[in-house]
């Protein structure tokens, strides 16, 4: 069977665990996952700014610098630039 979770069984709403020999690791389920990519320009995160801005803004440093200035009312009403089309 493919093991999409790496291991890890969740025991109820709020732990999983992962037993590895005879050692059992538990840990919580709602921990933060970080996204790997910018929801904005679909970029990698790469440094730990980005990752940092992803958790908080759910876009890359870049993004947030780009976008957040100069559609600062927007943006903080909720607008993100998720629904631009780029040419590729
Ligand atoms: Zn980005």
């Amino acid at each position: 069977m493919l093991d999409l979770n790496n291991g890890w069984n969740k025991i109820d709403n709020e732990n999983e665990v992962k037993i590895d020999g005879n050692v059992v690791f538990k840990r919580p389920i709602h921990h933060e996952y970080c996204p790997l990519f910018c929801s904005s320009c679909k970029n990698v995160v790469a440094t730990i700014d980005d990752a940092d801005m992803i958790k908080k803004e759910k876009v890359c440093e870049l993004c947030y610098i780009t976008y957040y200035y100069i559609n600062k009312e927007k943006w903080e009403q909720g607008w993100r630039p998720i629904e631009k089309t780029t040419n590729r």
